[in-house]
């Protein structure tokens, strides 16, 4: 028998799609864990239910993904010493992680043989135990001098996909880097680079330069990590680059802005995604994603529904993922969520266009509920039940 997940009495339903953020409808229907069709319930065929959902009139949009963090292993960060910080960040509505690099394993391997292996063990370790239902996509090696196309291959034949940022460890210059970045794309690696000033003591400088000429996929936090660059090699990198342009919650909140106004110029917004970088300097951030599109969408003059297609539809998109967005067959990740008690705006909507993040109700990953009403967000008005 198949599992069959029916939300029905959904108040509002976002898409993740940026050029369609809100679709019409009150009710979803996912089959095995993949979204198989929504619109209105009395069009739809909900019968043979295993598993119901009334949303009781909030808000459903696709999960969260975070596309910057820096794992190491299992629910622990040795970063802040702190423990369950991945459940943390599933209650600020994030059902989704990508890592760019496990950087904080202490004792991290730098010889070719030892990155090789740390990179492939943390890939294992992720998709075999995933902290409290979160898919976490781990395994992303930082190049080092050494490295030859082979490596490259043999990474991608044991599954490794992503490259940990460009920039961490001892290639700091763009001829070897791009490299590099080439061997990886041409084996299915997906890469992003460092963008900024030194994150900590031993990390070094990327300028824009450095990220045109390395020609990464994604630029790894744009408005710093925290020290950004210039503006102009803001502008410029917005300007010049196809790539996609993460801002992230532990970078530079004006370089931040700064990106998000040049690139709505540039008519480029479907370029933007967001992160957190954390666990980092600035700790654990479980309502990070929730926050940038707070404060995206309060000072950056991009409606809610934009903004929340930057930590959704997009990332999916850039990232190459089957969660994210509502589409036929794509995973059932869900987060659902209303307005915060008492917090101002007619709607949940105008109330994060304040700058309110709203009261998370309910995560849903591959069908199944893995949390109900958050105890990191503000609580929410209404919430959706179990029944
Ligand atoms: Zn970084």
């Amino acid at each position: 028998m198949s599992a069959k997940l029916v939300i029905k009495n959904i108040g509002l339903l976002l898409s993740g799609k940026i050029e369609e953020p809100i679709f019409d409808g009150d009710c979803l229907i996912a089959v095995d864990g993949k979204i198989e069709q929504w619109g209105y319930e009395k069009d739809l065929d909900t019968e043979g239910a295993t598993t119901t959902i009334d949303a009781h009139g909030v808000t459903l949009a696709p999960g969260l993904i975070d596309s910057h963090i820096h794992p190491v292993v299992g629910d622990y960060t040795p970063r802040q010493q702190q423990l369950h910080w991945i459940d943390s960040t599933l209650h600020g509505g994030v059902t989704t992680l990508i890592s760019a690099g496990e950087v904080h394993m202490p004792g991290r391997p730098k010889d070719v043989v030892g990155l090789k292996a740390m990179a492939i063990a943390a890939q294992r370790w992720y998709e075999n135990f995933r902290p409290s239902g979160m898919k976490v996509h781990a395994g992303a090696p930082v190049i080092e001098h050494g490295m030859v196309e082979e490596d490259f291959k043999d990474l991608a034949d044991a599954g490794v996909k992503l490259l940990g940022e460009v920039g961490l460890g001892t290639v700091k210059d763009g001829k070897t880097a791009s490299q590099m970045v080439e061997w990886a794309r041409k084996y299915g690696i997906q890469s992003t680079i460092h963008t900024g000033g030194p994150s900590i003591p031993g990390s070094g400088l990327i300028d824009a330069d450095m990220v045109l000429e390395t020609g990464t996929d994604v630029v790894g936090h744009i408005n710093g990590g925290h020290s950004a660059l210039p503006d102009d090699q803001i502008v410029c990198l917005c300007e010049n680059c196809k790539a996609a342009l993460e801002i992230v919650h532990n970078g530079n909140e004006r370089a931040a802005l700064l990106t998000l106004n040049t690139a709505r110029e540039l008519n480029k917004l479907d370029q933007l995604i967001l992160g957190t970088d954390g666990p980092a300097g600035s700790g654990v951030q479980p309502l990070g994603i929730l926050r940038m599109i707070a404060m995206l969408s309060s000072l950056g003059n991009v409606s809610a529904e934009t903004a929340i297609c930057f930590g959704t539809g997009n990332t999916s998109r850039r990232r190459d993922l089957d969660t994210g967005l509502i589409e036929k067959g794509y995973c059932a990740d869900f987060v659902l969520m209303d307005q915060a008690q008492h917090a101002p705006g007619k709607n949940i909507l105008e109330s994060i266009q304040l700058g309110n993040l709203p009261g998370v109700g309910m995560t849903i990953i591959d069908g199944i509920v893995r949390s109900e009403r958050s105890r990191n967000t503000p609580p929410a008005n209404k919430l959706p039940e179990l029944v």
